[in-house]
C-alpha cells in the first residue's frame, strides 16, 4: 500500500474550490470525499500535478491557472442553432450532448432560447477562471486490477454490477467519469 500519491493510486480527497473573490464554486462538503484514479487526467491537470508525492493528511493549497484548469473561454464554442432543430421544449440551463470533431462527447449548455435561434456554449463553465483549490488527502491506496482496466475507481457502496462490462455505469453512482 503506497503512502505517497503516485500514478494509478486511488486517492480520496476533501476539497474546496473557490474563485478569486473567495466564492465557493464546488466542494466535497455535501458530496463527501472525491475518489479518483491518480495520473489519468480525471481531475484538472494543475491540481493533479500538485498532488504528486503527497500523502494522507497533507493539505495542499494551490491556484490553478486556466491553462492548467478548464482552458480559456473560446468564442468559437458559442454557437447559434435554429430553434426548429430541437423537437423538445428546450430551456436555458439545459446541458446537451454534442459530438466533437474527434467523435467524442462534448457538453453544450443552453445559454439563450430565442424565438428563432438557440445559443449554445461548449465552454466549460469554469473556463478562463483561476481555480483556488484547498485539498486535504484523506486516503491513498493501490488500485485493483479491475479498477485499472476500467480506468476509474469502484467505490464499495456503488451497488452497480460490472458483469456486462463497463459501459453500463449509471450517472451519480459515485463513479467519476
Ligand atoms: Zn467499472
Amino acid at each position: 500500500m503506497p503512502d505517497k500519491i503516485t500514478k494509478d493510486a486511488v486517492v480520496s480527497i476533501d476539497y474546496k474550490l473557490t474563485d478569486d473573490k473567495g466564492e465557493v464554486l464546488d466542494s466535497s462538503d455535501e458530496t463527501g470525499p472525491l475518489d479518483y484514479l491518480h495520473g489519468q487526467g480525471q481531475i484538472v491537470k494543475g491540481l493533479e500535478e500538485a498532488l504528486n508525492d503527497k500523502g494522507v493528511g497533507d493539505n495542499v493549497k494551490i491556484t490553478v491557472s486556466p491553462e492548467d484548469g478548464y482552458g480559456k473561454h473560446e468564442d468559437k464554442l458559442v454557437i447559434k442553432v435554429p430553434r426548429d432543430q430541437f423537437d423538445f421544449d428546450i430551456q436555458p440551463g439545459m446541458i446537451l450532448d454534442a459530438q466533437d470533431p474527434q467523435g467524442g462527447h462534448m457538453p453544450f449548455q443552453v445559454k439563450e432560447v430565442g424565438d428563432d435561434e438557440v445559443t449554445l456554449d461548449g465552454n466549460h463553465p469554469l473556463a478562463s477562471m483561476s481555480l483556488n483549490f484547498d485539498v486535504t488527502i484523506k486516503a491513498v491506496r493501490e488500485a485493483t486490477e479491475e479498477e485499472l482496466s476500467h480506468g476509474h475507481v469502484h467505490d464499495g457502496g456503488c451497488g452497480h454490477n460490472h458483469d456486462e462490462g463497463c459501459g453500463s455505469h449509471d450517472e451519480g453512482c459515485g463513479h467519476h467519469h
